[in-house]
């Protein structure tokens, strides 16, 4: 049993990208007599559909009960603001990104148009944000309605969240241990993800292996867009967006970036806002000067809740998605996007790879749902192949963004010492000490 050995001891992201080499490769050499691979695609695609409503309620419910409303001072309330308006901005970026270079654009895919046949009936903006309301929150969760689910599970979460500070014993027992079910359920259901991604790289060289059969090297080009298009929205975005917010609460960003940059790089190889959470704390404290009251609380939260980069990927994702399957997305759909990727934004655990089941909501929210044999599911594997590759930048973007935010709330709060700005740059990186 060399091979099943070799397979389960060789690193994931490794396999992932051999799967869309050798996918790539398959397809290109058998053409469209490749199809009988097809099955091995749909199972992979099916169990991501598995998790994706569970994934979605247990982390929001344990995201939104993190938040402890005794501590939601002003300095929370600032900072969850500077978190929510950056992640509007970010989706914004990358929709604009994605509309300009317009990755997926001509990519025939050849497969069903989506689930329920090629017109399907998108609401208006209005009926959008009205059924946002569940009138049944558990249809909504077993039909897989995606935003009435997030409403419920967050309002859920924010009511654990004061419960929990509640001063009745007896009911802050009870909701303590309610938040430990969903933490619990959080856990478990990202074990299981971890299960689905063994299973990724033979979805993936199938699902892959279908696409180069049918398109040939054609396929090449719009995945360098997507790739694109992402990295020069994160660009824009950490550069223009904490850049000007910098400046505005008289920061220099130049200052910052040479502070915050074993926080970058950091993100950029571990992808995960979680584990490099030490690091940025041991900035905040070290090479910023700011005070634990803000720092402490900010950090963490921003760690969860605050994922600038994955929204711009959700953006540009999205409008490839439309574009390959050839029916670009509309404004309204756009705008659906921006609202529900804001929300799934805040639902993405800081761990490599959670955007990219985040991104099923996001589609799923604008009618574009991942099914066994669809465009879609074609174009979601398309990015899937390259996940790793996206997850870099767009976790570095993240933990820039939980750093910058931190900064302007504790400049704004006089919570920051000037003196260790006024230091020089190569003096910091020589005192630097990284928890
Ligand atoms: N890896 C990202 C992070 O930890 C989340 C994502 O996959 O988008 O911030």
């Amino acid at each position: 049993m060399k091979g099943v050995d070799w397979y389960f001891k060789t690193n994931l992201l490794v396999r992932i990208l051999l799967g869309l080499i050798l996918g790539a490769a398959a397809g290109l050499i058998f053409g469209p007599k490749i199809e009988w691979v097809t099955p091995f695609g749909d199972i992979f695609v099916r169990l991501l559909k598995m998790i994706v409503m569970p994934v979605v309620m247990f982390t929001l419910i344990v995201g939104a009960a993190s938040i402890h409303p005794a501590r939601l001072g002003r300095v929370g309330v600032k900072a969850l603001v500077i978190y929510m308006l950056t992640t509007v901005a970010a989706l914004a970026l990358g929709l604009i990104m994605g509309n300009l270079l317009s990755p997926g654009r001509g990519l025939q895919l050849v497969g069903a148009a989506s689930a329920f046949g090629k017109d399907l009936a998108q609401p208006s903006l209005i009926d959008t944000l009205i059924n946002v309301v569940p009138t049944n929150p558990f249809s909504a969760i077993s039909s897989g309605d995606i935003l009435p689910t997030i409403f419920f599970s967050l309002m859920f979460g924010i009511g654990v969240a004061y419960l929990r500070e509640s001063d009745q014993a007896r009911v802050q027992d009870a909701a303590n241990i309610v938040f430990r079910f969903f933490e619990g359920g959080a856990e478990v259901m990202y074990k299981v993800v971890h299960w689905i991604l063994q299973y990724a790289p033979i979805g993936v060289f199938a699902l892959i292996a279908v696409v180069f059969g049918n398109q040939g090297a054609e396929a090449f080009g719009p995945l360098g867009m997507v790739t694109l298009s992402v990295y020069l929205a994160l660009a824009v975005h950490m550069i223009l967006v904490y850049g000007v917010l910098l400046s505005l609460f008289r920061i220099n960003p130049m200052h910052f970036f040479t502070r915050a940059k074993e926080a970058i790089i950091t993100a950029f190889v571990t992808r995960s806002s979680g584990g490099t959470l030490p690091v940025s704390l041991g900035i905040a404290k070290e090479k910023m000067g700011i005070s634990k009251g803000v720092y402490s609380f900010t950090l963490p939260l921003g760690a969860t809740i605050n994922m600038d980069g994955t929204a711009i990927y959700q953006g540009v994702c999205a409008i490839f998605v439309g574009f390959a399957i050839g029916s670009p997305l509309t404004f309204g759909q756009q705008l659906t996007v921006i609202m529900t990727a804001v929300l799934a934004s805040i639902g993405t655990a800081g761990v490599p790879g959670a955007g990219a089941i985040m991104l099923l909501m996001v589609l799923n929210s604008v009618g574009l749902t991942v099914e066994p044999g669809t465009k879609v599911a074609m174009a979601y594997a398309m990015i899937f192949g390259i996940d790793a590759l996206l997850d870099m930048g767009r976790t570095a973007l993240n933990v820039t963004g939980d750093l910058a935010v931190t900064c302007v709330v504790a400049k704004s709060e006089g919570e920051i010492d000037e003196a260790y700005w006024r230091k020089k740059d190569d003096e910091v990186a020589a005192s630097a000490v990284l928890g």
